[in-house]
């Protein structure tokens, strides 16, 4: 059979398997200029699809932004940043600056200190051992901050190549969306090219006669609560609109469940609150310490919900850690899900979460 290969990216075409790289439904074998599927619909919706990658893809991918000189934007979830922090990035991008990019800050409440939020973010890179240029705060689904951070890119990139680098469901994909359809009325200027030594074509956008930028495919980290939820349940765990704070006066000795995804006990302190920062659709259930794992044993899936059964099937069991806080406002931060924020008064709290989704804790962002 003859091989074809696809006038877009290069990639070789297949029609049997769709959401594979290269397909294109047989008809399009017919057209004079024949592109697969991803590239037929970049070029005529403006919209870019994630492709599955194999290891060795994303090994020589990895290895031609190490040996070409460029900028890399690092973006990340503001509200997953342990999930969607790349920690090995420093290997992946070698002596190329980076600069950080928290994503999705229209979920965040108004009343979050932008300051605060971007000390954080800076903290959490370099703890990680990644040196960033710089921080900006965007959200790619309202356009705000992207004319900042398109001005940065252009300041710090001298001339050379943008590579965009981040992992799966931080928004990657709307954010290459919205600067395509920003430059649309020059569609032709939108290329999917051969990346170098890959079979995948990557999406570039020139910036001038010599460089573009470049959107690399999401890599899979697997501390992201995001891989262990039913696509229902992410449904119900990813805010899709500024979240609301929900307020308990809690004892010593009681309980609250987030779902079924994440617990918090308090442990010892003085009646206090707990300021709950979480996707308005989860629910939050209180109860006494001392019930609290017959709960989770008898309704984890039921009343305790998400998880549902296909989570279950996915999910990591519970680990646990104490924390004894005084003294700063501090926020309980549950990666991917929300936070919680305990006003400094004397507490101790116990937290569980899924195992490799581990919490911490941060100045208060409020
Ligand atoms: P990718 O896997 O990194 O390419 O991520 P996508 O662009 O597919 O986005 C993942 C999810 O996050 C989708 O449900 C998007 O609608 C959502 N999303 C992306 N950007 C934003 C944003 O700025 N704000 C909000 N609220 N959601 C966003």
């Amino acid at each position: 059979m003859e091989v074809i290969y696809c006038e877009g990216c290069g990639t070789k075409i297949q029609t049997e398997n769709k959401g594979e790289i290269g397909y294109a439904p047989a008809a399009a074998l017919e057209k004079d200029i024949i592109l697969c599927q991803r590239c037929f619909r970049l070029k005529h919706y403006n919209e870019t699809q994630d492709v599955p990658m194999t290891d060795d893809d994303y090994l020589r991918m990895v290895s031609s932004i190490r040996d070409s000189q460029g900028l890399v934007v690092h973006m990340i979830d503001i509200f997953d940043v342990h999930g969607s922090l790349i920690r090995s990035l420093p290997r992946i991008t070698g002596e190329n600056p980076i600069i950080l990019v928290g994503n999705k800050l229209d979920l965040l409440p108004k009343s979050t200190n932008a300051n605060k939020l971007i000390h954080w973010l800076k903290k959490e890179a370099k703890d990680a051992g990644i040196k960033v240029l710089d921080v900006f705060l965007i959200s790619s689904a309202k356009g705000a901050g992207i004319d900042d951070l398109k001005a940065a890119i252009e300041y710090h990139r001298n001339d050379q190549d943008v590579y965009v680098v981040g992992t799966t469901n931080v928004g990657k994909s709307t954010f290459i969306n919205t600067l395509i359809k920003q430059s649309t009325g020059h569609k032709d200027i939108i290329t999917t090219s051969y990346f170098p030594g890959t079979t995948l074509g990557f999406i570039q956008i020139p910036l001038d006669e010599s460089s573009s930028l470049i959107d690399t495919p999401g890599i899979v980290n697997k501390q992201q609560i995001a891989h262990y939820l039913s696509p229902k349940d992410l449904k119900i765990v990813t805010p899709r609109k500024e979240i609301k704070s929900r307020v308990y006066q809690l004892n010593d000795r009681q309980t609250l469940f987030f779902g079924g995804l994440a617990r918090l006990d308090f442990i010892k302190g003085d009646r206090q609150s707990f300021i709950c920062y979480f996707a308005n659709e989860l629910e939050i259930h209180r109860t006494k310490l001392e019930k609290a794992d017959e709960l989770y044993e008898n309704h984890l899936g039921g009343l305790l919900s998400p998880p549902d059964e296909d989570s279950l099937k996915l999910l990591p069991s519970f680990t646990q850690h104490s924390f004894k806080l005084t003294g700063e406002k501090k926020d309980i931060v549950f990666p991917g899900l929300g936070w919680v924020t305990v006003s400094g008064e004397e507490a101790t709290v116990v937290v569980h979460s899924p195992k490799d989704v581990s919490v911490g804790i941060r100045n208060s962002l409020i």
